[in-house]
Order: C-alpha cells, then sequence, then structure tokens
C-alpha cells in the first residue's frame, strides 16, 4: 500500500468488493437481520464496500461475548501479557500504517498526508499504553481507625465498555478506545460511525492477528438509532466511552440510566483561538488557518472562533483569507492535496447551510463560501476553506460547531474582554493564543474554560497529555494516565490484623 499511480494513493486491498462482517467473539459475522449499508468515498462517490448492519441483536451477541471473555481467561492475563499485546498490536499496526491511513482517507476523504501523520497518535498511543500495563496500582492508606486496621486500595478493570465513536477520525478513535480497554484488562464492544466503519473493521482482523482472545474486542457497525443506542442503553455494559456530538452525547447520558453505567464523553467544541499584536504573524496565520482548515475543519477542537486584536484585524484576516484561497483541495489520496472533501451528502447540507447564515447575519465572505463543483470536484463533497469576517459574538457562526472548513474572525480590543468573550461559549475543549508577550500567555492559559491551550501552535497532541473538555464537550479524558483511570474502578480493602 502506498503506490501512487496518476498521482493518487492507490486503494488498499482492503476495499475488494467483498461485504464487511462483524467481529463477535473473535469470529466474522454477517449481521443477525442480514442486512447491510454501503460506505462510499466521499471524493468519488465511488462504492467502497458493503457493511454488515448491527442491530441491537448483534450488540447483544457482542456484549454477551465481552462478558465471557472478561470473565474468563482474559481476567487472569498478567499486565506483563497484556503488555507484550499492546506491543505486537503497535507493530502489526505499524507494518500496514500506509493502508489503514489510506483506508481512513477513502471512507472519509481525509488528506492522506493527514491519515499518515496520525501514525505517532496511534501506534506511539499503544505503546505508551504498554509501558502503563505494568504500572498500574493501587496505594497502601495509613488510616486514623483506633486498633490494627490496615488499609490498601486496588484497580481493577472497570468491566465490559461499549465504545462508540465518530467518523472523522476512525482509526485514532478506535485506538483510543480499545488502547486502554487491553492496558488494563477492559472488553470492549466498538461501534463505529456508519459513515466511516471500514478502518475500525481492519484493525479488528491486526487485533486478532496480535493474539487478542476471542470476545476481547467485538467491533459492530450500525447506525447511531440502532445498534449505537442498543449498546449504550445495554444493562450488562459497565461503561460507555463515547465520542461525537453533544446532541448524541445527551442521548447517550440518558439511556446510560438504566444501569447507571459509567461514562466518558468527548464531544463538540468552537474553540476561541486569539491572536495578539505582538505575535510572530508569520506562524500565526498558517497557524490559525490550519486549525481549523486541517480535515475540511471535522475536529472537534478546530479554533473555529479566531478573535484578532483589533488593530491587527483587517491585515491578518486578509492574510489568512489569501493562505485559504491558495490551499490545494482535492481528493484525499492525492499527496499534494491539503484539504479534501467533507465526509458526506448531510455533512455538505450542514456546512453549506451555515454558509447562508453567516452572510444572511451579515458576515462578510473573504475566502471561499461555497461549493466547489465541476472536474475534480463533481461528484465529491468539496466546500472552499472560507473565511468570514465581520463576525459578532452573537452570529450563529460565532456560536454552533459547523464542523467544516469555516473561520469566524471577531475582533477584540483587550487581554480581559477577549478572556471573557471566548469563554461565552457553551463548549470547552480546545484554544489557542499566539503572542510573544509570557505574561500574557500564561494569564490565558490560567484564564480559558477550556481541555487544552495551545500557544503559538495549535493542535498538538501526544500519548502522554491528556484530551477532553470543560463544560458542553464532555468530561472524562483521553490521553495521559488519566485516560486508564476512566477504565479502572477503585477498590478499599480493610484487614484488620
Ligand atoms: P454523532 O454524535 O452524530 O455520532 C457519533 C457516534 O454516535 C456514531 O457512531 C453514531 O452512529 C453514534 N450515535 C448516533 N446516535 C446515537 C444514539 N442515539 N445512541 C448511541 N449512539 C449514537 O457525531 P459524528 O457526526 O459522527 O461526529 C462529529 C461530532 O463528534 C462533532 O460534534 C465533533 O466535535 C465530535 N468529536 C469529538 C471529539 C472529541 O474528542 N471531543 C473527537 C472527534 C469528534
Amino acid at each position: 500500500m502506498g503506490v501512487i499511480e496518476k498521482g493518487v494513493v492507490m486503494r488498499p486491498g482492503y476495499i475488494d468488493g467483498k461485504t464487511k462482517l462483524l467481529l463477535i467473539d473473535g469470529r466474522w459475522v454477517p449481521a443477525a437481520s442480514g442486512k447491510t449499508f454501503e460506505t462510499r468515498d466521499p471524493a468519488t462517490g465511488m462504492l467502497l464496500a458493503e457493511v454488515a448492519e448491527g442491530d441491537r441483536e448483534d450488540i447483544d451477541l457482542a456484549v454477551a461475548a465481552a462478558r465471557r471473555a472478561f470473565n474468563g481467561p482474559w481476567s487472569k492475563w498478567k499486565p506483563a501479557d497484556r503488555q507484550l499485546l499492546l506491543l505486537r498490536l503497535a507493530d502489526l499496526i505499524e507494518a500496514n500504517i500506509e493502508e489503514l491511513a489510506a483506508l481512513d482517507t477513502y471512507d472519509m476523504g481525509a488528506p492522506i498526508s493527514r491519515t499518515r501523520a496520525g501514525r505517532h497518535r496511534v501506534v506511539g498511543m499503544l505503546r505508551y499504553y504498554a509501558g502503563q500495563a505494568v504500572s498500574l496500582h493501587g496505594e497502601t492508606i495509613e488510616n486514623s481507625l483506633p486498633g490494627d486496621i490496615f488499609s490498601y486500595t486496588l484497580k481493577e478493570p472497570v468491566g465490559v465498555v461499549g465504545a462508540i465513536i465518530p467518523w472523522n477520525s476512525p482509526l485514532t478513535a478506535s485506538i483510543w478506545k480499545i488502547g486502554p480497554a487491553l492496558a488494563t484488562g477492559c472488553t470492549v464492544v466498538l461501534k463505529p460511525s456508519e459513515v466511516a466503519p471500514l478502518t475500525p473493521l481492519r484493525l479488528g482482523e491486526l487485533c486478532l492477528e496480535a493474539g487478542v482472545p476471542p470476545g476481547v474486542i467485538n467491533i459492530v457497525p450500525g447506525y447511531g438509532a440502532t445498534a449505537g443506542a442498543a449498546l449504550a442503553a445495554h444493562l450488562d455494559v459497565d461503561k460507555v466511552a463515547f465520542t461525537g456530538s453533544d446532541v448524541t452525547g445527551r442521548r447517550i447520558v440518558q439511556a446510560s440510566a438504566g444501569n447507571l453505567k459509567r461514562l466518558s464523553l468527548e464531544l463538540g467544541g468552537k474553540s476561541p483561538d486569539i491572536v495578539f499584536a505582538d505575535a510572530d504573524l508569520d506562524a500565526a496565520v498558517p497557524g490559525a488557518a490550519m486549525a481549523v482548515f486541517a480535515n475540511s475543519g471535522q475536529i472537534c477542537s478546530a479554533g473555529t472562533r479566531l478573535f484578532v486584536e483589533q488593530k491587527i484585524y483587517d491585515e491578518f484576516t486578509a492574510k489568512v483569507a489569501d493562505f485559504a484561497k491558495a490551499l490545494k483541495v482535492g481528493i484525499g489520496a492525492d499527496p499534494e492535496t491539503q484539504v479534501g472533501p467533507l465526509v458526506s451528502g448531510d455533512q455538505l447540507d450542514r456546512v453549506t447551510g451555515y454558509l447562508d447564515v453567516g452572510r444572511e447575519q451579515g458576515a462578510q465572505c473573504l475566502s471561499g463560501g461555497e461549493r466547489l463543483t465541476g472536474g475534480a470536484y463533481e461528484n465529491g463533497y468539496f466546500v472552499a476553506p472560507t473565511v468570514f469576517g465581520g463576525v459578532r459574538d452573537d452570529m450563529r457562526i460565532a456560536q454552533e460547531e459547523i464542523f467544516g472548513p469555516v473561520i469566524s474572525a471577531i475582533p477584540f480590543t483587550d487581554i480581559d474582554e477577549v478572556i471573557e468573550r471566548g469563554n461565552a461559549t457553551t463548549f470547552g475543549l480546545g484554544s489557542g493564543v499566539w503572542t510573544r508577550d509570557v505574561g500574557k500567555a500564561h494569564k490565558l492559559a490560567k484564564s480559558i474554560r477550556a481541555g487544552s491551550v495551545w500557544i503559538n501552535c495549535y493542535q498538538a497532541m501526544d500519548p502522554a497529555v491528556p484530551f477532553g473538555g470543560y463544560k458542553m464537550s464532555g468530561y472524562g479524558r483521553e490521553s495521559g494516565k488519566q485516560h486508564l483511570d476512566e477504565y479502572l474502578n477503585v477498590k478499599a480493602v480493610w484487614i484488620k490484623t
């Protein structure tokens, strides 16, 4: 894989016209209903595969398999055995990274340069968790009770995890659920997005090849309202790890009430990216632009509210617009492409709807602002990278998550004002600050209510550093040591001697 023909990375052999099946209990099986759904390349409309459509019955079978596996020999695996398993899986993913990157690109449209660059987030993540797997421990705690009573804690896997993921980064999202589960000794039923199921399914093959025991990882693609809802509500699922929109997040919370299962929620954002006049503007222009245009804006932490200090507002926004106009928009499989298509017709309608709303509410379109059609764009869902100027805080394009290549540029005059306005959102996922003034940088880092603050950079990520939301961007953390605690219970043990 990775062979380039006519300037395009060839599609992986996994896209071979055969129907992709569900992974349940270590076997590839059709859906109980016999139903399938199509998955297509959003750049060209090409049919990639038919995929077995999981539903409630398949989720029941997968959860039962995950429960048996959790109670079976898997529970006796030593941390060092789980460590070796994670390392084997990491090696297999590394050996197949070109194929996995191309699958992500074909299934959801991201530029191949981007999906390839995700390697550190997945291979590095599994190796990081391999290290953590042998470092999980409770504590001995000196208590103040009278008499000789000794206390300590144990950390134990939470059990069967329902993992529900979106389409915008299928490989990374899958690994961010499977990795911590394998490190801690949990079992998983993973429901990929119906929009981009192919990479998670291929990953299932690699899990089996690495020696993951039957039932430990089950993969059941299907629709949210059926398979997803069944998993979220299942009474024998101990925890749901969800990544997706705040709208679905609320449904997951309601569905979890039946057995009060544990939840972690990685939801959407409307992140402020704040540029001061004293910043290195040569770095800030591409930095602020790609904080949104990477992945066509389909990134939860995209810096979509671009606050620019008034005295450089016109000059800076013009430069960002020029940068946007110069980006190469094209099919993801072309290594030269910087901005690919949106993932689907629904997403296209959503984004072009917001372009209309922006204009109607009085924002000025400085670049883009339209769907791209004709020639290579004809059968895909392409939108030109868009910069709106003259945006006010109360406009919908400044408040709502668009999840497309759209920057809303907003002027500000001083630091306290921009802190208040930057925080005036229901979300709190990412944020950016561009300044040469270290005092301002620290003040912003402390004052912004968001899970990540990037200063003079954007979207830096590492397996050892936690990622997650404040406010309606969700709760729980992925990456870092905290991630594993989301998959562990703490048990207190008391011994009277
Ligand atoms: P979505 O919420 O529509 O779907 C996410 C997943 O939930 C899919 O697998 C879907 O099938 C499933 N689902 C839908 N309805 C369900 C229901 N009623 N019960 C259970 N499952 C259901 O989101 P999307 O369009 O796939 O992804 C885009 C969203 O994801 C954006 O809001 C983005 O910000 C967010 N996101 C967040 C992060 C993060 O780490 N915070 C990362 C990536 C994406």
